[in-house]
């Protein structure tokens, strides 16, 4: 596999600072808002479900392929082991968690994929908890389903780390924990929860880009999901076409999504913000916002990366279709 691969460092402001900008700034768009630095609780337990203990260790965020991979037209030969990729960004058995599109040539058919994975490298097969969300084909309904393999379709955006828990100081400074717990509860702005992370650190730092990656749950309320059917047959050119042609959900708490976003895109074509989720009870997908703003409870555990790794940039790019 011979990929073009960017690298750039990111901020990575001390974690306490970081906690004090995001509790402010959520309460622009929650009316009850926690963050704290804290050390990260075991995420391999159930409710949160992760492949691995903890998101410590040396964490980096991957921007793979683009959507200019899956419209207008798809290039069905864009699939991306993220268990190689894991290795080229240096955490060969890594925890691999975020959003992608699930490959079609491994599921059948062009789906939602929500990376859960500890990275098979040479002295272990790894664990794979990583599900796909897909569109039945006799009442389009939505299927989440397990998904026994780490190939991605044309795009995706992934947190990986070494996986460790929280007695690993997660990032090189200086800090009394190793990652950041953070609540909100009632929404009171336009905003997503992940907007509202990104845009709040955008505003604190400018251009100087700042990566955060985690687990959030969904713990009350529902939320609007939306999840891709198979490749258009028609070439998709504009946002309303995309909307036309993916299916929306309305589905139920508790739902865990797998975050990442960047707070500034340096010139690297970056989606700057991805969230997929999945659930014990059948519903997942792409995380739009809830759609109980009143009663909605987010609860996640994020992590600061040091690097960003830019692999395969599309040449010829577009703006739509990245909501
Ligand atoms: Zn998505």
């Amino acid at each position: 596999m011979s990929l073009p691969v960017e690298k750039r460092a990111l901020l990575v402001p001390p974690l306490e600072e970081l906690a004090e900008v995001l509790e402010e700034g959520l309460k622009g768009n929650f009316s009850e808002v926690s963050v704290s630095v804290v050390e990260c609780p075991d995420l391999s337990l159930p409710t949160w479900n992760l492949a691995a203990q903890g998101l410590c260790g040396s964490p980096r965020l991957l921007d793979v392929g683009g959507v200019p991979y899956l419209m207008p037209v798809p290039d069905k030969t864009k699939t991306y082991d993220l268990g190689q990729l894991a290795a080229l960004a240096g955490l060969p058995g890594g925890l691999i968690i975020g959003a992608g599109a699930g490959s079609s040539q491994a599921a059948g058919v062009n789906c939602e994929m929500m990376p859960n994975a500890l990275a098979p490298h040479s002295s272990s097969p790894g664990t794979n908890l990583t599900h796909i969300a897909r569109v039945s084909t006799e009442d389009g309904s939505c299927i989440l389903e397990r998904y026994p393999s780490l190939e991605a379709g044309p795009l995706a955006n992934v947190l990986i780390s070494e996986g460790k828990p929280g007695t690993v100081k997660c990032v090189n400074v200086e800090a009394f924990g190793s990652v950041l717990e953070i609540q909100a509860r009632r929404r009171t702005g336009s905003d997503n929860f992940v907007s509202a992370m990104r845009k709040t650190v955008a505003g604190r730092y400018g251009a100087e880009p700042v990566g955060m990656g985690g687990v959030f749950q969904i713990k009350s309320g529902r939320a609007k999901l939306h999840v891709m059917p198979d490749f258009s047959v028609t070439p998709l050119t504009s946002d309303e076409d995309v909307n036309k042609w993916l299916r929306f959900y309305d589905t139920s708490s508790p739902l865990v999504c797998l975050s990442e976003f960047v707070s500034h895109d340096p010139g690297l074509d970056l989606r700057v913000e991805h969230t997929h989720c999945f659930s014990n009870h059948g519903d997942g997908g792409h995380y739009h916002c809830d759609t109980t703003p009143d009663i909605v409870h987010y609860h996640g555990f994020f992590t600061v990366a040091e690097q960003l790794i830019r692999v395969d940039r599309p040449q010829l790019t577009h703006n739509f279709g990245r909501d």
